[in-house]
């Protein structure tokens, strides 16, 4: 009887020990991801602001909450990625496309233009005109640091929700902002839409699906005022 107090007493004891093994295990891969995520953002934010030559300083800071969004803080020009956002991007452009957003906001706040809490996805208090601001002078930041700017219509397609209405919103509409992205993208970088590598991604398609109309007319407009006819995907 002895003996077995004894040994049921080993077998707790090394159960207690495997478990807090396994606990520590847990926690140290956590932070892991959570270092190798905020390195990467900080790489492709500093990027960014050096590729542009942007004076101004500007941190990154990665958040574990599960919110889906990003944001640039006037009152200290931090730009924030919740992970749960951060989840939803596969390459560097497409986290490349979140950052140079935000890193437009941030710009602005220094010029005095803005004050407040820009966010990417649509809770913060701009005005839509900002937005669309922020989405083409982040399609510049992309293309002069070496990004894929065609990543900004992906991300937007793949994760951001299309609102009911677009009057009462502080951002616009989101089919609305893919497609002032997409005729930004091919009026002044065209060659990433000639030469398109994501004309087979899935968000992408779905974008060309959901804008066939809206790019059928624009097509005649830029048709009308050129010889030229070119398709661009
Ligand atoms: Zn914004």
């Amino acid at each position: 009887m002895k003996r077995f107090g004894v040994v049921f007493l080993l077998f707790t004891f090394l159960s207690i020990c495997n478990a807090s093994y396994a606990f520590v295990d847990k926690e140290f891969v956590n932070n892991q991801s959570v270092i190798e995520s905020q390195n990467r953002i900080d790489r492709i934010g500093f990027n960014i602001l050096n590729s542009n030559g942007i004076e101004k300083r500007t941190v990154f800071d990665f958040d574990v909450s599960k919110t889906k969004n990003a944001y640039s803080r006037h009152s200290d020009r931090q730009i924030v990625m919740y992970r749960g956002l951060y989840n939803r991007l596969s390459s560097d452009d497409e986290v490349a496309a979140i950052l140079a957003h935000e890193i437009s906001h941030s710009v602005d706040s220094y010029n005095g233009v803005l004050r407040g809490y820009f966010s990417i996805w649509g809770y913060a208090f701009s005005p839509k005109k900002y937005e669309y601001k922020a989405d083409k002078r982040g399609v510049d930041f992309m293309v002069n640091a070496g990004y894929n700017p065609v990543a900004m219509i992906v991300v937007m397609s793949k994760a951001f929700p299309q609102k009911r209405y677009d009057w009462y919103s502080t951002h616009p509409i989101t089919s609305r902002r893919m497609m002032e992205i997409y005729e930004y993208i091919y009026k002044k970088y065209p060659e990433y839409l000639v030469n398109n590598k994501y004309k087979d991604n899935p968000f992408y398609q779905n974008f060309l699906l959901t804008s066939k109309e809206n790019r059928a007319k624009f097509q005649k407009k830029i048709e009308s005022g050129s010889k030229n006819s070119v398709h661009y995907l």
